[in-house]
């Protein structure tokens, strides 16, 4: 993408992707002006007999002058105007790494966020600073529980990377 020619006014590529040998989505981008590209999108949600969604999207370009020369450029997040040079993918459209973990991690987070809370509490409880003297039941209690806390925000927490990961970095996919 950083090859001057992908940014040239007037430019545009396409690429599609298929599942079990079947058209499965296609992406095309057009660059209208210095700054201002038009992402287009078809897809089927999971197999082929499901209608097409179509989406289009615009975004935001600008330049800054490299250090030998030349230009570099930015795409901007639809959502909050940042530069830089990856947009990921998301059910509803491309924005940025942070604007993807905020819209759509949120509530995964938010469940990661809390179970790593009570392990770090059953964690303080049972082998912190201050332990206080406890029942051998009590502590085995407590150890299942911080077991499970853990296991829980790890599942979460893939949950959120996997779906993190699982974005297109569409930069790669144009390279070539
Ligand atoms: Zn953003």
């Amino acid at each position: 993408m950083r090859k001057a020619g992908l940014f040239k006014v007037g430019y545009s590529s396409t690429l599609s992707w298929s599942r079990n040998g079947q058209p499965a989505g296609s992406i095309s981008y057009r660059i209208e002006s210095d700054e201002r590209m038009v992402l287009a999108w078809r897809y089927r949600e999971h197999d082929s007999n499901d209608d097409w969604q179509d989406a289009e999207q615009v975004i935001s370009l600008s330049t800054s002058p490299c250090n030998y020369g030349g230009v570099r450029h930015w795409l901007h997040c639809p959502s909050c105007t940042r530069r830089g040079d990856v947009l990921y993918m998301t059910d509803s459209g491309f924005y940025c790494r942070k604007c993807c973990r905020l819209n759509y991690q949120s509530q995964r987070e938010g469940k990661a966020d809390r179970a790593y809370t009570r392990r770090n509490k059953l964690h303080d409880k049972l082998y912190g600073e201050d332990q206080r003297r406890m029942w051998n039941s009590t502590r085995q209690r407590l150890e299942w529980e911080y077991l499970n806390a853990e296991e829980e925000a790890i599942l979460a927490m893939s949950n959120v990377l996997d779906k993190l990961s699982g974005g297109t970095q569409w930069r790669d996919k144009y390279r070539g």
